[in-house]
């Protein structure tokens, strides 16, 4: 399934992301799957490392365990900037294999132990690329509704995106955040831009401070008081922070469906049984709203 259609058809798309474990062959990756694919997620889509071909192919592996396996549509991450053009083009010889059908192209993050030169210096070029190789593959993008943490400026930030639309992203995906204000903002502006595709959000759950702080700081995100004061009282019970982190995170999506979003995309962190405490909780919400909306 293509899923610019999806998200056509569809009044409400759940998505989930996840990652390649470090040891592929560990039967931890079954079993997430399997939990994860009893929550019936519309698709999951797996992350791309920086290290070149070898982490392309386990993210190829793990998709067509989802595809094949789960019959749950795949979506791969690839990443532009450190690779080359042969990289790029072994890798979609093999989506066009194992009739992969969604990409989400990125730039990625130059991984300074990798000397070589640069070929798809931003995720537009990278995303030409695709379609040049590929006609029919649905391209996503990614975007950054508090801009990117090597440019804050909004402005700039979406002209680039406009690029990247116009290069053949068909619906973009969010960078994490936690005040849906921003992303409301940002969602007007785009608007006011003739940018009309579907942004869903990415959201991430609450639930690990160590974690969250890491991720935190690796993007533009800010963090609202009440959060804070959620994770500074329960960082050293798991269990109340892991209760508390739930829900909240689904009071976030809640206040997402009040907006009329089209989707999430939940970064589930390799962790099912938070991923289903999410899902548990807005669940009927979404079965009732898709009767509203
Ligand atoms: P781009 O769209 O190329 O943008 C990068 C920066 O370049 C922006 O500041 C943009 O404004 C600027 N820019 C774009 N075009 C121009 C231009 N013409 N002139 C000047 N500046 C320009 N990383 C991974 O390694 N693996 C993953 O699997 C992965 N998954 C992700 C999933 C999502 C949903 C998101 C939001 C991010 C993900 N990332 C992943 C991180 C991503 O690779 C980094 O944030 C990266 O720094 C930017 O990628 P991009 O595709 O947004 O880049």
């Amino acid at each position: 399934m293509y899923l610019d259609e999806l998200y056509k058809k569809n009044d409400f798309t759940l998505s989930f992301e996840i990652f390649p474990f470090k040891k592929w062959s560990n039967k931890k990756i079954y079993e997430m799957l399997f939990e994860l694919s009893k929550l019936n997620p519309d698709f999951i889509s797996i992350t791309y490392g920086a290290g070149g071909t070898k982490r392309g192919l386990e993210t190829l592996d793990i998709a067509s365990v989802i595809k094949d396996e789960y019959n749950i549509e795949p979506m791969i991450h690839l990443t532009g900037i450190n690779s080359s053009k042969e990289e790029i083009d072994e890798i979609l010889d093999e989506v066009k294999r194992r009739d992969i059908k969604n990409i989400l192209a990125l730039r990625g993050d130059i991984n300074k132990d990798i000397n070589k030169k640069i070929e798809f210096e931003y995720a537009k070029d990278l995303t030409k690329y695709i379609k040049s190789k590929n006609k029919e593959i649905v391209i996503a993008g990614a975007c950054y509704p508090q801009g990117h943490s090597i440019n804050s400026n909004i402005d700039e930030e979406i002209e680039h995106l406009k690029q990247k639309i116009e290069a053949g992203a068909k619906f973009l995906i969010t960078q994490l955040f936690f005040e849906n204000e921003r992303f409301y903002e940002f969602k007007d502006k785009l608007v006011k831009k003739n940018i009309n595709i579907e942004v869903i959000p990415g959201i991430i759950p609450v639930t690990n401070k160590k974690q969250l702080n890491k991720i935190i700081s690796l993007s533009n995100a800010s963090v609202p008081k009440d959060l804070l004061r959620m994770l500074n009282k329960y960082e050293d019970n798991k269990q109340a922070l892991k209760e508390a982190g739930t829900i909240y995170t689904s009071k976030q999506i809640i206040d997402l469906l009040s907006y009329k979003t089209k989707g999430i995309h939940l970064y589930t962190l390799n962790n099912h049984e938070i991923t289903k405490k999410i899902k548990d909780n807005i669940d009927p919400l979404i079965k009732l709203n898709s009767n509203i909306i």
